[in-house]
């Protein structure tokens, strides 16, 4: 597809996504994702998000957890 932001190409991608469910947040490895190659942005598709939340939603497997630092960058 084309960029919206810089008119590039977007090329088929796997990432490592941070993705919030009912409060919580989680990161996601190996998530389709379409990254232009110009700026960087990534497109997901609704239907890829729909899946992360149902797998998320249901019993899954933890590869690890992790500490995550809240800022306030005017404080
Ligand atoms: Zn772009």
């Amino acid at each position: 597809m084309i960029c919206e932001f810089c008119g590039g190409e977007t090329q088929a991608r796997k990432v490592k996504r941070s993705h919030w469910l009912q409060g919580r947040l989680y990161i996601v490895e190996n998530v389709d994702a379409e990254v232009c190659q110009g700026c960087g942005e990534r497109y997901f598709h609704a239907t890829t998000l729909d899946a992360i939340d149902r797998h998320l939603s249901m019993e899954h497997e933890v590869k690890e957890t992790m500490n995550v630092e809240v800022v306030d960058i005017a404080a």
